[in-house]
């Protein structure tokens, strides 16, 4: 018998690649539904391909499309790639279905994480990120038998540090970064992505968004876990024991194999498409320290996880519509930072996470972000 995946979001590029690794994996799985935004052919071709039973067009059903694909009785597993907040409904709903959430959408664990366990707690079932720094982390331990099924607290785990490629600003003067073009913004130098997320990466939103998503995964407290930039994207994390003894997980800058791990973990499966990994081809290896002063975002969204309740679903709100706005070209590079920091300071921090409170403090942080676009 073959296990049953849906895609959420099977046009962006996690979708993508996800059918990549299925359509090599077909004695193993078989496309359940695919979902995407808007229909320019491609969702029919995939569907097509697959032989997905389901194919559904957001901008046409409504989010009830991604809730009937992340709940397909025949899905054991759901890929969650849609992008931002209209991923989290689809996450709590398929958590609640007792699914496995193969998680590419980190703004759900963002916006809303004690929500987002405790769905998987009640419902039965579990989260496994598909972002390459926490699939590092998932795979350094995993295996070890002080830790228990995601999320927990691993008793013996002591520090958690992501890399960061650093994004194409890594070297140029902040001056410069303020000013800079939509396109050189999109021009990410190790990993090819969609919009939203290349733009997170060259601001430093992205490693925000991913350190409260390993708070909530992996129990560690905020000054437990650290940002180092790593230009080379080969060293995925490190995660360091109460011994001091760290681990890490290697690999090319591939989104192909955190996918794969994430449809089989905790077990690994043969994959002739994914490159095999050479040192000498990946080095050398270099580490710096975060410019946090020149990509303010960094430290603004981890002060919102920090603070807890509706604060970093607030920034996330207020980083979508910013990045929005940049992308339209109708604010400059620099004010991303500057309407995220000022969406915040209005915003009043809600202390109960619930999925009432959470989606009010998204709309009320997307209208202050948005007032301050203009
Ligand atoms: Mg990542």
């Amino acid at each position: 018998m073959t296990k049953g995946v849906s895609i959420l979001g099977s046009t962006g590029s996690i979708g993508q690649s996800t059918l990549r690794v299925l359509a090599r994996h077909r004695d193993r799985f078989h496309v359940v539904a695919l979902t995407a935004l808007d229909s320019d052919g491609l969702l029919g071709e995939q569907a097509r391909e697959s032989g997905a039973a389901m194919a559904r067009v957001i901008n046409r059903t409504g989010p009830e499309g991604l809730i009937q694909a992340a709940t397909h009785p025949d899905a054991g597993i759901v890929v969650n790639a849609v992008v931002g907040a209209a991923g989290l409904k689809a996450t709590l709903a398929a958590l609640h279905a007792g699914k496995r959430v193969a998680l590419a959408n980190k703004e759900t664990l963002v916006m809303a994480g004690q929500l987002v366990l405790c769905a998987a707690r009640e419902g039965g079932g579990e989260i496994v990120p598909i972002d390459s720094e926490h699939s590092a982390v998932l795979q350094c331990v995993t295996g070890r038998a002080d830790r228990p099924a995601l999320p927990a607290v691993p008793a013996l785990l002591r520090r958690i540090t992501l890399t960061a490629s650093g994004g194409p600003f890594r070297d140029w003067p902040a001056e410069r970064v303020r000013d800079a073009s939509v396109e050189e913004a999109l021009n990410h130098p190790t990993w090819r992505m969609g919009r939203k997320i290349s733009i997170d990466s060259a601001t430093l939103a992205n490693k925000a968004l991913e350190v409260i998503e390993a708070h909530h995964l992996f129990g560690l407290g905020y000054d437990d876990l650290g940002v180092i930039v790593h230009p080379q994207s080969i060293i995925h994390a490190f995660v360091e024991f109460v011994d001091g003894s760290v681990l890490s997980q290697l690999g090319f800058p591939n989104m192909e194999l955190p996918i794969l791990y994430a449809l089989t973990h905790p077990e690994r499966l043969a994959d002739p498409g994914v490159a095999r990994f050479d040192p000498v081809q990946a080095g050398p290896l270099t580490f710096e320290p975060v410019r946090a002063r020149d990509f303010p975002l960094l430290t603004l969204g981890v002060e919102a996880g920090r603070k807890g309740g509706t604060a970093a679903a607030a920034f996330n709100a207020a980083n979508e519509i910013a990045v929005e706005a940049f992308l339209m070209g109708r604010i400059r590079f620099g004010r991303i930072a500057e309407i995220v920091e000022g969406t915040l300071e209005r915003h009043e921090i809600t202390d109960a996470v619930t999925l009432d409170s959470v989606i009010e403090a998204d709309r009320r942080a997307r209208e202050d972000a948005r007032r301050l676009c203009c």
